[in-house]
Order: structure tokens, then C-alpha cells, then sequence
């Protein structure tokens, strides 16, 4: 324990109780999130893109830990907006007491292990990761790394332009806004990719992405997302 723990003590995020960000028993509020299909976003065993979705799609699979509401929106929010990088350590081993136990992974674990793809974050644009101080996606996929033994391939793609807040806008309106944001700064040609964020809404950032990254030859993505 550090000084600045005895001075402003860790409080839990769901409840008040001193010590940690995420108690026992508030972490047991995440729900986790039913895989679907990334193309039209209904239910998909192990969160397989559907054969019949499959050609319209640049994106192979789509996982994602838990539903994006009640307190895992709060710590979203926290770390976005009142940057709470404290609390990484605690929702990385959330999220990973899930990866181990979970059999819901297995279209995921199979790709992993028969591909061996590279994890490629979903950039932030310059401008707001400076002041930031971090990209959320980077540190997830850095635990990912971490955790799977497969390489993190940052500045893979980068943004070229800040994007307006996608939270007021509906899904075609999405697409809209995050058409051409993204340029690709390294070689992709032959390799398989997960592609990493943070949060999966309407998908349309991590479909322009892929898109991207399908172009210039990459042969298989997922995405992985935290939430959704
Ligand atoms: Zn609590
Ligand atoms: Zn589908």
C-alpha cells in the first residue's frame, strides 16, 4: 500500500466499500454478453459470423465479455472521461477470471490457436490520446498480449481525424462518421488479426477498421471487445 492509498483509500465503484475499485460481490453484477454475429448482430454460437453473413462481412467472429451497462458503463466512463487508469489492474483480472473459466470462447481459442493472429488496438486520434495520456484499447490489448503470448502490433492502423461522439448518433449515422478514418501504417498482407477495443455498440468503427485492414490483404479478423 502507498501513501496515496492511506490519504484518498480506494473506494468501490458499485457500493462505497473501502479497499479495492471493484468489491467481490459488485464485480459478481457484470452480466455477461450473449456472442452474436458482427454482421447482423444476432445470436451466433461462439460468436461466429454466420455462413450466410459471412461474405458481407470483413469480420470472421466477434467476443465480448460482458453487457455494456450498470456499473461496467460507470468504469467505462470513469477511465474515459475522469481517466481511472488505477483501476486496470482490477477489471483485467474481472475480464480474465471470464477468459479461463468461459466455454463460450472456444470459436475464439480456436482461431487463436490455429492462426496465431497479431492483436491490433483500434487507434485513438493523436490529439485526444495526448491529452488522455493513454488509449484504453492499447492497455487492453497490452493484458491481452500478456495474457495469450500473442504480439501487440500498435500503430498498426492509425486514426487520421478526431471523430465527432458517436454516443448520440444512430447507426447509419455512425457508419458516416467513421467512414475513412483509419490508415493502415504497417504491412498486414497474409496475417490474422484481432482486432481489440474497448466497446462494441453498433460495430461501426471496428467494421471500418477491418475493412481496412481486409483491403490491404489481411486474411482473417475477430474482434474482441471488453463490452458491448
Ligand atoms: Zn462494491
Ligand atoms: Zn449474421
Amino acid at each position: 500500500m502507498n501513501i496515496l492509498d492511506l490519504v484518498f483509500p480506494k473506494e468501490c465503484l458499485g457500493c462505497g466499500k473501502e479497499g479495492s475499485y471493484l468489491c467481490k460481490s459488485c464485480q459478481e453484477t457484470f452480466l455477461k454478453a450473449s456472442p452474436i454475429c458482427p454482421f447482423c448482430q444476432k445470436p451466433s454460437l461462439g460468436g461466429k459470423t454466420h455462413s450466410f453473413c459471412r461474405e458481407k462481412c470483413d469480420l470472421e467472429g466477434l467476443f465480448s465479455f460482458f453487457r455494456f451497462e450498470g456499473l461496467l458503463k460507470e468504469v467505462i466512463h470513469q477511465i474515459k472521461y475522469e481517466f481511472l487508469t488505477d483501476i486496470f489492474p482490477e477489471l483485467f483480472s474481472v475480464i480474465f477470471r471470464e477468459w479461463e473459466n468461459e466455454k463460450a470462447f472456444i470459436s475464439l481459442y480456436k482461431f487463436i490457436d490455429q492462426k496465431k493472429p497479431i492483436l491490433v488496438p483500434i487507434p485513438l486520434h493523436w490529439h485526444k490520446e495526448n491529452i488522455r495520456g493513454f488509449n484504453q484499447s492499447v492497455l487492453f490489448g497490452k493484458a491481452l498480449a500478456k495474457k495469450t503470448g500473442l504480439s501487440l502490433k500498435e500503430d498498426t492502423l492509425i486514426k487520421r481525424k478526431p471523430t465527432v461522439s458517436q454516443t448520440t448518433l444512430g447507426s447509419k449515422e455512425r457508419k458516416e462518421n467513421v467512414r475513412g478514418i483509419f490508415k493502415l501504417k504497417k504491412p498486414v498482407r497474409g496475417l490474422s488479426i484481432v482486432l481489440v477495443d474497448d466497446v462494441w455498440t453498433t460495430g461501426a468503427t471496428m467494421t471500418e477498421a477491418a475493412g481496412v485492414l481486409k483491403k490491404a490483404g489481411a486474411k482473417n479478423i475477430w474482434g474482441l471487445t471488453i463490452c458491448r
